[in-house]
C-alpha cells in the first residue's frame, strides 16, 4: 500500500552530505536550471489563477530575479535556502517577508501568496511537498534568529539547514525542529469516535489529535490524548502512516487506536462535540450531510483506510 500522504513525496534529494560546501552551494545558484521558491510571510507563492484543471501551479523565479530584493550587492547567497535537487532542477526558497510588496518587482508574473492551508487541495502530489518543505523550513528560520541557548544571534549555515549561534564563547548549532503530534482513529468493533473541534469553523468531523510531550512515547501520547479528549481508555494502538504538517511546523503520525471503554465525555476546551459513528454513517457521509475532513489531511485516511476495511 502506497502511504505517500499529501505534503510529503516531493521526491527531492536533499543532498544532505554536500549542504557544508559553501563553493558547492554558491555553483548551484548560478545553474541555468535553479529555481526558487518565494515564501512571505507564512504564504506560498503560486499562480494567481488555477488552471484549466483547477491545480494552482506553483510560481518560481531564478536567483537573478531574487537578488535585488535581497541584496544590495546583488549577492543572493545569503539569502536563499537549499530544498535539494530534483530531475528538472536545483530548487531553493526564500523568505521575502521584510518587503511590503514583493510581487511589485515582477509585474511579469501573474503570481500571488496563498495560504497553503487554502490552496493545498488544489496543488499536485509534488508540489504540494514542495511548497511545505519551503514554508516550514523558512518557518523555522524565521523563529531562530537568536540563540535559544545564550541570546547572541544566529547566523544560517549549511546552505540553509542549521543556524550557528555568532557567540566564540557559545557556538551551538541548532538544527530544523519539527513538532511530533499523534493523530489517531478510535474504533471499536464496527463504530469509531469522530469529533469536531472547536478551532473548525465548518461543522466537520475528524480523528482526534494531539502533540507528544517530553519523556512520552507515541502509544502513550495517543492514549492520553483520548483519554482527555473524550474519556475513552484505548488498548491496542496500531501505526499507520505520517504526514508532514506546516501550520507552522508540525509532523502528524497516524495511528489506529482500539477502544476499550465506551462512554464519552467531551473536554469542551478543544472539542465541540464527539461521538460514535457507524461505519456505513461515514461510508455515506454525503447521504448523511456528514463533513469530513479534507482528502489530502492524514486523519481523512486513516477513515477512509478503515471504513474500507483495508487496515
Ligand atoms: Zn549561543
Amino acid at each position: 500500500m502506497n502511504h505517500v500522504n499529501f505534503y510529503a513525496g516531493a521526491d527531492i534529494d536533499r543532498v544532505g552530505e554536500k549542504r557544508r560546501d559553501t563553493v558547492w552551494f554558491n555553483g548551484l545558484i548560478t545553474a541555468n536550471e535553479a529555481r526558487v521558491l518565494p515564501v512571505w510571510r507564512g504564504k506560498n507563492m503560486v499562480a494567481r489563477e488555477p488552471d484549466a484543471n483547477g491545480v494552482f501551479q506553483i510560481s518560481w523565479v531564478s536567483p537573478e530575479q531574487v537578488a535585488p530584493l535581497v541584496s544590495k550587492d546583488g549577492d543572493v547567497a545569503d539569502a536563499l535556502y537549499l530544498l535539494g535537487e530534483r530531475e528538472d532542477g536545483i530548487y531553493f526558497t526564500v523568505d521575502l517577508s521584510a518587503i511590503d510588496d514583493p510581487l511589485g518587482a515582477w509585474p511579469e508574473l501573474d503570481a500571488a501568496f496563498a495560504g497553503l492551508r487554502e490552496i493545498g487541495a488544489f496543488v499536485d502530489h509534488a508540489d504540494g511537498a514542495m511548497l511545505s518543505y519551503a514554508k516550514g523550513l523558512n518557518h523555522w528560520h524565521s523563529r531562530h534568529p537568536f540563540c535559544s541557548d545564550c541570546g547572541a544571534p544566529t547566523n544560517v549555515g549549511d546552505s540553509g539547514h542549521v543556524r550557528v549561534c555568532s557567540s566564540t564563547d557559545c557556538g551551538v548549532t541548532h538544527f530544523p525542529r519539527t513538532d511530533p503530534a499523534v493523530i489517531m482513529l478510535v474504533h471499536q468493533g464496527d463504530r469509531c469516535i469522530l469529533a469536531h473541534n472547536k478551532r473548525n469553523k465548518t461543522p466537520s468531523y475528524s480523528t482526534l489529535a494531539g502533540f507528544v510531550e517530553p519523556g512520552e512515547s507515541l502509544e502513550e501520547a495517543v492514549a492520553r490524548e483520548v483519554m482527555e479528549e473524550v474519556g475513552v481508555r484505548v488498548g491496542r494502538v496500531t501505526y499507520h502512516s505520517s504526514q508532514p504538517w506546516p501550520f507552522p511546523g508540525n509532523l502528524m503520525l497516524g495511528f489506529h487506536a482500539e477502544a476499550l471503554s465506551e462512554d464519552i465525555t467531551v473536554d469542551g476546551i478543544e472539542l465541540a462535540e464527539a461521538r460514535w459513528f457507524d461505519r456505513e454513517e461515514v461510508r455515506d457521509a454525503k447521504k448523511n450531510g456528514l463533513i469530513l475532513s479534507r482528502p489530502i489531511s492524514i486523519s481523512r485516511r486513516l477513515l477512509d483506510e478503515w471504513v474500507n476495511e483495508t487496515v
